[in-house]
């Protein structure tokens, strides 16, 4: 059985769905006492690949909201995502995903050093961040979506919002080794791990944001950001093509031009319906279909049984990964969400 560690959006998010995930009590409560809540199973389902092969999972709930980082509760953060780990390990897990900003927790704080919680020795060879597959649908969104808008990438500039990044490192590779696209931007804050990033790739440019993004034909963003950034689409190039990886969605859903195209990044559709409420409430379009791709990744490892922490560490994903995963995901019956 595989298991995805998921989280709400925000506080309010949380009262609104509290009484469906069985935090009733915690409905009208302050951030405080969310600080306290425990994990949870929320949803036990089956998930079947065009293959014919039917899987089990369980959806757990950390109980983390993103102001814990903005308000700066740390510890609360850092406790939410162990516990749930444990929890998931506890309750025999083969395979679970650390979605959203699980993984972006475990790496920041460096929570591989805290591997006993209370009496369970976390086994981090059960986890996954989902990293590889989330960078793999990005770049196949990025390659399908051109094409349907008839951008060429041959001829155009792709901006990566958070190139540094876990997701958007691989996303550089990617686009660099399987792709003609002409030029690529590179944004982020730390000036060093840019600097290396442009090493590594022997080109892109590292721009700020603000220059960055009218120049651009593409934009990706997977910065990690626990609150949205607004844009103004009037300084964006027409046609422009925005996948927007982050969770929560990094870009205002204020931006409305008809030829600005913003695209979910990060989401695949499966060939068929899954019984399962989860989606639901994270306001997927079709929520028997749609999911994030982190979380899809747990299911192809349980449907191959690769048993393993396939996706790790930081800046560790390599194109040869990514191709591994996307055959596996094809396999299955998943596709790159394509729809705005
Ligand atoms: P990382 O923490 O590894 O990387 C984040 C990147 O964002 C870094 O390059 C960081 O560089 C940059 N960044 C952070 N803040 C800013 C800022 N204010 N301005 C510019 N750049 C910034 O994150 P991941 O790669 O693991 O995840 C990226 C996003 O993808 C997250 O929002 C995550 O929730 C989402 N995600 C989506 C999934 C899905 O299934 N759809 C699955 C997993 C993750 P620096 O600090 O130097 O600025």
């Amino acid at each position: 059985m595989f298991g995805l560690i998921g989280h709400l959006t925000s506080l309010e998010h949380a009262h609104s769905v509290a009484d469906a995930f069985g935090y009733g009590p915690y409905a009208t409560q302050g951030l405080d006492l969310w600080c306290s809540a425990p994990p949870q199973f929320v949803e036990h389902f089956h998930v079947t690949s065009i293959t014919g092969q039917t899987i089990e999972g369980k959806y757990i709930e950390s109980a983390f909201l993103p102001e814990m980082l903005i308000k700066r509760r740390i510890k609360a953060a850092i406790r939410k995502i162990l516990n749930a780990m444990a929890f998931a390990q506890k309750n025999n897990l083969n395979i679970t995903a650390l979605g959203g900003f699980s993984s972006i927790i475990f790496e920041e704080f460096n929570l591989k050093e805290n591997r006993q919680v209370r009496n369970v020795s976390l086994e981090f060879d059960r986890f996954t961040t989902g990293n590889t597959h989330t960078a793999y649908i990005i770049c196949r969104q990025v390659e399908q979506a051109s094409a349907k808008l008839g951008i060429d990438l041959s001829q155009a500039t792709v901006a990566i919002c958070g190139a540094t990044g876990d997701i958007g490192s691989a996303v550089c590779r990617w686009l660099d080794r399987k792709t003609d696209t002409q030029e690529l931007f590179l944004i982020a804050r730390n000036k060093e791990r840019l600097q290396r990033l442009q090493d590594e790739l022997g080109r892109g440019k590292i721009m700020g944001l603000e220059e960055a993004l009218p120049e651009a034909d593409i934009i990706v963003w997977v910065a990690s950001m626990p609150k949205g950034v607004e844009i103004n689409a009037e300084t964006l190039k027409k046609p422009c093509l925005i996948i927007d990886g982050g969770y929560p969605k990094n870009l205002d859903t204020k931006i409305k031009h008809p030829d600005v195209h913003i695209l979910k990044g990060g989401i695949v559709e499966h060939s068929l319906d899954i019984d399962w409420k989860i989606m639901e409430t994270v306001n997927m379009d079709v929520p028997s279909r749609q999911m994030f791709a982190c979380f899809a990744e747990a299911i192809l490892l349980e449907f191959e049984q690769w048993h393993t922490n396939f996706s790790w560490g930081r800046n560790q994903i390599t194109v040869t990964k990514m191709e591994q995963i996307g055959e596996a995901s094809v396999k299955h019956g998943l596709q790159p969400l394509l729809s705005w």
